[in-house]
């Protein structure tokens, strides 16, 4: 038999501390990162404790949904190995071979945990969480400060709620000054994201590119806080027509820069592709208006609303492109069989 030993104790009110011990340094570095014109090594530190303290958090959580707490280090350690033996019967048995491992399981496998004890959280907002702590180590350090304050405020309600109803205790009160600073950081990026969005509106953004302006990141930043410049709304300009000087101005930084290639850098992004995997663009320029956001499949302009005068071939009914305009209302094959046949009359 391979030998067992026991599985180490856990002390969940340790786990608890240093979670949110983590949580009010990172909350610290995040107030020290935007003294003096932005201080990125902290927002880094920033990221990395806030990060931490919540995994802590959670895997508190976890600790305390079991009695034991040799059963609460088994749940939260990443597990021994398992490896197949001979039973000595022309079978095989499933042996753990070591001991738990000093490790401690990764948001993967806390996730599985969560649904094993029906914890719900959302998700998608730590998947968020989880890229932007990946993402900010290969970002230039000077561009993090406004990505760092998002993630702050976004992280506000994810937080408040776990604390509230997973573990059943107030915010306030475990986190102190730090809950204090991050309730005026979500409330102020909230009320400004707010108006960001009226002021767009008196902006004229063509109705298809809405959701890409809401992609948009300050190049100086990275923040999402962008409104548009006011000098572009007091000359009167409008995104959909004025795209080749209208201005948006960073709120996190000041950065002012054209907002209509942000746009389509976004855009872009989301419709890239690569031809070796055999990949089509999804994306072209558009024959009506000259901007990349034609989308292909859809038949039809983001920006301008082109659409096509023949959408499918009036003989196969295969979907037509931009290109196949001129034939008619007949696909490539089609309209050379009709020009050969054509000829020969
Ligand atoms: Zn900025
Ligand atoms: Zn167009
Ligand atoms: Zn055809």
């Amino acid at each position: 038999m391979a030998r067992q030993r026991p599985t180490p104790m856990l002390d969940a009110a340790k786990l608890r501390e240093n979670a949110l011990t983590s949580i009010r340094l990172g909350v610290e570095d995040f107030e020290c990162s935007r003294h003096q014109g932005g201080d990125p090594a902290r927002a880094l530190s920033a990221i990395r404790n806030l990060f931490a303290g919540v995994l802590l958090l959670f895997k508190y959580k976890i600790a305390t949904c079991v009695e034991d707490p040799a059963d609460a280090a088994a749940l939260i350690l990443n597990p021994p190995e398992v490896l197949p033996r001979s039973d000595d019967a022309g079978g095989i048995e499933w042996v753990p071979v070591g001991n738990f491992k000093t490790t401690t399981i990764d948001v993967g496998t806390i996730r599985k945990r969560f649904e094993a004890f029906e914890i719900d959280i959302d998700w998608d907002v730590i998947r968020t969480l989880q890229d932007c702590r990946n993402h900010l180590e290969h970002l230039h350090p000077a561009h993090t400060l406004g990505e760092v304050a998002d993630f702050v405020a976004e992280l506000f309600p994810v937080l408040r709620n776990f604390i509230q109803l997973e573990l059943g205790e107030s915010p306030a009160a475990i986190l102190g000054n730090a809950w204090k600073i991050m309730l005026l950081h979500h409330n102020f990026f909230i009320d400004t994201r707010q108006q960001c969005e009226e002021a767009w509106s008196e902006a004229c953004v063509p109705e298809g590119m809405e959701s890409w302006l809401n992609e948009c990141k300050c190049p100086g930043c990275g923040s999402t806080l962008l409104a548009p410049a006011q000098e572009s709304l007091d000359a009167g300009d409008t995104v959909e027509y004025n795209d080749d000087r209208f201005q948006t101005t960073c709120i996190a930084c000041g950065y002012t820069v054209l907002i209509a290639p942000l746009m389509i850098v976004a855009l872009e992004r989301a419709h890239s592709y690569d031809p070796r995997d055999g990949d089509e663009p999804s994306l072209e320029g558009c024959n009506q208006c000259g901007r990349r956001t034609f989308l292909i499949h859809e038949q039809s302009c983001l920006w301008c609303a082109a659409e096509l005068e023949y959408s499918e071939c009036e003989i196969c009914e295969e979907n037509l492109t931009q290109a196949d305009q001129d034939s008619g209302g007949l696909c490539s094959n089609h309209a050379h069989a009709y020009e050969k046949f054509m000829r020969e009359d």
